[in-house]
């Protein structure tokens, strides 16, 4: 694991953002637990891509769909087949298992033993749904969330009077029994997704495909990833997803090399015309202006909600050796800054008294606090000097400290600093929640 992404995975159980799950017994196979600060941010991940979907865009409305599902769902999709199956080899020797396309050599890369055939592995979680375990009874944890939206096609499309071209959008776990989890949270076995799907005609697949692709780029270098650590690769035929006619990967170059972040895939009428098949439903669209009837064709924008996470994360650590605080020892330290979009960090305002010791100090600054805590994710922080504050909040990417001095005890006003330029202004408290929101929400 590269350095810079242990001192990552060490910030995120030190600060509260991500925890292992089960940790005290011993950790449970790749799932995670995000904490007080994980869930902020992740929520806020989740808050900015549904308001990109459902309010800035046209045509775009919400699901939220159930989990578990028939299993006749995931016969008509494909996953109980070969489709959405990965090829493992197993090493001979150390009994190690591998996904075949992820090896460079024909031998083990641990032990360098001889490997095994490869054969099909589903990657599918089964569960058991009722009293009895039983076949019957067998259905699955979803795997994608996008099968909640197809089944349900029909219904938004009537209860919302939708024309084509409209999209749904809809956030929700999936479950993967991945062969090889790792990488932190970005291969992990239980995920949230973002997933979108354009429903269109035919003739304009082409157009919306890029169209989305262009969208999802932007959407994550307007929320602070630079150009250069994104790049979309087109996956030649043969190897997208069974799916897929079209399939552009996202990728984001983490410490630990590029991986995908999203998919753009163009599912052309494999999801509708299989559930119009499996279901015995008519799933076509009827074209009332064209008088024309036919399966729309599916553009779907399917981000992972951990890994966008893990990426504005990676993209937003920075080290600063000295030079940032230079009035104390601490200049010499190597300082964090968590320099992450004001819409994504978990805690914008921090509120810290200048010492503890002073009672009227401490009242005021917990009046600010109060008066700030409905409005914005807030802190109160009292231990410590107050350049060690500035440095914790730096380093969970706190955008604004307000510091209440003596003089605040006068003149019924604050300090307010400036996580990235460190400048620092006098501000009336009386002004503090007007400037606060133009300075948070612009
Ligand atoms: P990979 O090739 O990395 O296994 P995939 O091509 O199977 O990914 P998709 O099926 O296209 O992924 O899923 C869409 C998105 O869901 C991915 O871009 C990723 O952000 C997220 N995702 C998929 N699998 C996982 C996982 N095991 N852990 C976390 N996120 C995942």
């Amino acid at each position: 694991m590269p350095i810079q992404m242990q001192k990552i995975i060490s910030l995120c159980k030190r600060r509260g953002f991500i925890f292992q799950s089960s940790e005290i017994y011993g950790g449970f196979g790749s799932c995670y637990d995000f904490g007080p600060l994980g869930v902020e941010m992740k929520n806020n991940i989740k808050k900015v891509w549904w308001a990109e979907m459902t309010k800035k865009q046209e045509d775009i409305v919400g699901l939220d769909a159930a989990i578990l599902m028939s299993p006749r769902v995931w016969q008509a999709s494909g996953h109980l087949t070969a489709g959405f199956a990965d090829e493992l080899v197993e090493c001979k020797k150390c009994h190690k298992r591998f996904k075949k396309d992820e090896l460079e050599k024909n031998q083990c890369p641990e032990c360098g033993g001889e490997l095994t055939k490869p054969r099909k592995f589903n990657l599918m979680m089964k569960t058991f749904v009722g009293p009895i375990e039983d076949e019957a009874a067998v259905t699955y944890l979803r795997a994608e969330t996008c099968q909640g939206i197809y089944v349900n096609f029909e219904n938004v499309l009537n209860s919302m009077r939708q024309k084509l071209p409209f999209g749904i959008a809809q956030i929700g776990k999936a479950f993967r029994n991945e062969i090889t989890p790792g990488n932190f949270i970005f291969r992990a076995r239980e995920f949230e997704q973002m997933e979108m799907q354009w429903f269109c005609h035919p003739k304009e697949a082409n157009k919306f495909f890029d169209y989305w692709k262009k969208e999802r780029i932007k959407w994550h270098t307007n929320l602070g990833i630079k150009k250069e650590n994104l790049r979309a690769i087109e996956i030649p035929a043969g190897k997208r997803a069974h799916y897929a006619q079209r399939q552009v990967d996202i990728e984001y170059h983490f410490p630990f090399g590029w991986g995908e972040i999203e998919g753009v895939h163009n599912r052309g009428d494999w999801d509708l015309s299989n559930h119009a098949k499996h279901s015995g439903q008519d799933l076509k669209y009827y074209d009332e202006t064209t008088k024309e009837k036919y399966f729309p064709y599916i553009i779907e924008t399917s981000g992972g909600v951990g890994r966008s996470f893990l990426a504005f994360l990676c993209e937003a650590y920075q080290e600063i050796k000295g030079g940032r605080t230079k009035t104390t020892k601490a200049a010499k330290e190597v300082e964090v800054v968590l320099k992450i979009d004001k819409k994504l960090a978990p805690i914008k305002v921090a509120v810290l008294p200048l010492v503890r010791n002073k009672p009227k100090l401490v009242k005021k600054a917990k009046e600010v606090y109060q008066l700030l805590k409905p409005h914005f994710t807030c802190q109160y922080d009292e231990l410590g000097s107050i350049g060690r504050r500035y440095r914790r909040q730096d380093e969970i990417g706190t955008i604004l400290c307000l510091t209440i001095d003596f003089e605040s005890l006068k003149q019924d006003d604050l300090t307010l600093r400036d996580r990235d330029t460190m400048k620092q202004e006098r501000i009336k408290i009386k002004d503090l929640i007007k400037i606060l929101k133009q300075k948070l929400e612009n």
